[in-house]
This record gives C-alpha cells, sequence and structure tokens, in this order.
C-alpha cells in the first residue's frame, strides 16, 4: 500500500504539505530521493538545460557578487537542488579565466536526490565539491554565495481555503480508492487576506520560509548574496486580488493529476516571493527584485553574449540558440521571477 494511503487511513485527512513531503521525500518512494526529473525523457526541462547561456549569465552574476564582498580569498559558493549540476558547470566555465575567484570558491551543493548526486558527481569530475542533504549541515566561515534554481518551487505548501469567512486548512482524504479534497473543522488564523472571497485559496511554504530564515542568519553572520530563481508569482501584499490553488503535478513534461502515479510524478507549487522577500526584510537583509527572469537576464547580458556564440556557430546552431533565447527570455522569461536577497555591507 502506498505509505499515503496508510498514513489518511490510520489518521484521517492529511495537509497538501504531508502529502507533498511523503510524495517527493519519502525515503524509498519519494520523487526527489529516487527519480531522474530532468532532461527529455524526464519530466521537466530547466533554464540551464535549455543553454549554456543560463548558467553563463549566472556566472557572470556570481562575479559580480564576490567583486562586491571584496573579492574574498574564500568563499563557499552553494547551489540549492542543483539538477544534473549544468548550471554550476556553466558557472565555472564562464569564470575561469578569473583566478581569484576560481581558487577561492569552496563548492558546496545541497542535494536530496541520490540518482542526481550521482549525476553531478560526473559533471563536476574536474572540481573539488562536497556534497549536503540540507542547507543546515554547510559549516560557514567565510563569505557565502548561493544560487538556487526551481529549487523553492519543490518544497511542500500548506493551503487555506475561505469557507463562510473563515480560513481552513485543505486537507486530503482517501475513500472508496479515490483521493479528494476537504478541510478541517476548525479555523485557521493565517493574517489579513482584504480582497480574499469565498472558495478563495491561501498558500503557505513554511519550510521555504525556514530556509530563507537560515540563509539571512547566515549572510548576516558572514556576509553574502543568495539568488533564488523559481517559477512564482508577487503581489503587493496591501493590494493582493488574485488567490488561487497552484499546486501541480508535471510528469512527461504535461500536466497530471496530482493524485496519480505518486512518487514518479513531479509535484510542484508556485513560489510566493512576496512571502520570500517580507522574511529575508524582517530578518535585517537588502533585497533587491523580484525582477522578471527575462529583465534578469538581459540586465546581465545574455543578448551580448548570445551575439557572441552566434558569431562563431554554424547557421543550425545559430538557430538553437535564438530558439534557446525565446524560451529563456519570453516563454520562462514572464513566469519566472528572480530574487537577490544580501547581507547590509558596512
Ligand atoms: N537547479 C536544477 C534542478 C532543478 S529540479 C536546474 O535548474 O536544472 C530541483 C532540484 O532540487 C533537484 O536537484 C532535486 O533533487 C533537488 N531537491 C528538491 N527538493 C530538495 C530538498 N528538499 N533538499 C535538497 N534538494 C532538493
Amino acid at each position: 500500500m502506498l505509505p499515503i494511503i496508510e498514513l489518511i487511513d490510520k489518521n484521517g485527512p492529511i495537509s497538501v504539505a504531508k502529502f507533498m513531503e511523503i510524495a517527493l521525500y519519502h525515503p524509498t518512494q519519494g520523487y526527489y530521493i529516487k527519480q531522474n526529473p530532468l532532461g527529455i525523457n524526464g519530466d521537466f526541462i530547466t533554464s540551464p538545460e535549455i543553454s549554456q547561456l543560463f548558467g553563463e549569465i549566472i556566472g557572470i552574476y556570481v562575479i559580480n557578487a564576490w567583486l562586491n564582498l571584496g573579492s574574498p580569498e574564500k568563499f563557499n559558493l552553494i547551489e540549492l537542488g542543483p539538477g544534473k549540476g549544468t548550471l554550476m558547470l556553466d558557472l565555472l566555465r564562464a569564470s575561469k579565466h578569473v583566478d581569484a575567484f576560481n581558487k577561492g570558491a569552496q563548492i558546496h551543493l545541497v542535494e536530496s536526490n541520490d540518482y542526481l548526486k550521482s549525476v553531478q558527481q560526473n559533471t563536476l569530475k574536474n572540481f573539488n565539491v562536497t556534497w549536503h542533504r540540507d542547507l543546515y549541515s554547510i559549516q560557514n566561515d567565510t563569505p557565502i554565495i548561493i544560487i538556487a534554481n526551481e529549487f523553492f518551487d519543490c518544497l511542500p505548501i500548506n493551503q487555506y481555503i475561505k469557507v463562510q469567512n473563515q480560513w481552513h486548512e485543505r486537507l486530503i482524504a482517501f475513500n472508496n480508492n479515490e483521493f479528494y479534497f476537504t478541510q478541517s473543522n476548525t479555523p485557521y488564523s493565517i493574517g489579513t487576506h482584504h480582497n480574499a472571497k469565498e472558495g478563495d485559496i491561501v498558500e503557505i511554504c513554511y519550510p521555504a520560509l525556514e530556509v530563507i530564515e537560515h540563509i539571512s542568519k547566515i549572510l548576516k553572520k558572514f556576509s553574502g548574496y543568495a539568488l533564488i530563481i523559481d517559477y512564482g508569482y508577487y503581489y503587493d501584499p496591501l493590494n493582493r486580488s488574485i488567490y488561487g490553488d497552484t499546486f501541480q503535478a508535471i510528469r512527461k513534461h504535461k500536466y497530471h493529476s496530482v493524485f496519480k502515479n505518486i512518487g514518479k510524478t513531479d509535484l510542484t507549487a508556485h513560489v510566493d516571493f512576496n512571502n520570500l522577500k517580507q522574511t529575508a526584510l524582517e530578518n535585517d537583509m537588502n533585497v533587491n527584485g523580484p525582477f522578471s527572469q527575462k529583465q534578469f537576464l538581459i540586465d546581465w547580458g545574455i543578448n551580448i553574449r548570445s551575439e557572441m556564440l552566434k558569431a562563431k556557430a554554424t547557421s543550425k546552431e545559430k538557430h538553437e540558440i535564438n530558439l534557446a533565447l525565446t524560451r529563456l527570455t519570453k516563454e520562462m522569461g514572464e513566469l519566472f521571477k528572480v530574487i537577490e536577497i544580501s547581507s547590509k555591507q558596512s
């Protein structure tokens, strides 16, 4: 029997967060423990897998962050959820001529998936890399630069639904061989949402907020930058009028029921960038953004870099570079957002 069904049979309906946590991280059956999610034969393709341009631009950003930190002799370069290791490889190639940066970077990868860790070990075999299962186990004693592309959307969310003017937690039940949504009897207090209507849903990703709190704590202590890129939304908290369910499943590049093929399907939720931003601000950080991915990539020179690549390319390669540029800046360009969190430089 599926561990989720066992749990519901035993304890009754479970939260969306518990459902995601078991489906994604169960020690033997979790999606982010053993499946290969990425690439043509996987379930989805990410920006670094679309083109080297993405990791190279992040490389330019990271070198600049390192310069802003005063070119520290040693620093921790941390990536959360590195996938196949492609972004890190492209970033390191873009920075290979900056000797002091290369010598000083102590690379730490945070990865829950043993299969992907082995792919990363192969991709980055020429570099000195340390792996961790979570961010909390990294020992920091130098300035820090953190990057995370499509990491936060994996983290479990809780959902709350407005019923008769009160917020109730949205729960998942199982009966007659079928999963379905229900809600808690007791109401929850989740802050004011002036414009929410009956049936609207608010999502809160508590693990994401914990990660931001931890990042803020270590950046404050050792100084540094964190660059977070993900698909998500940003609403002015005082003026928000859109509330909805973003809990979704993707399998083999198509939307899929969240209740089917559990453990073999990617479950995600859109990232609430306002919540990340507010948490970082409350923890005494500087915050830049969120910007659209398009804006970020253009500001950091993706057009110039793609012209440089095209100058040496065959016509087929030129066509591919143009396609990649369109996907990164037009299609994913608006949906994806970028936020920079940094310590206050004294
Ligand atoms: N950044 C990569 C991969 C994105 S997919 C890219 O852009 O291509 C999400 C990545 O985060 C995968 O490597 C996945 O295994 C990892 N991951 C998901 N949840 C995690 C968690 N809680 N802790 C550590 N790694 C996690």
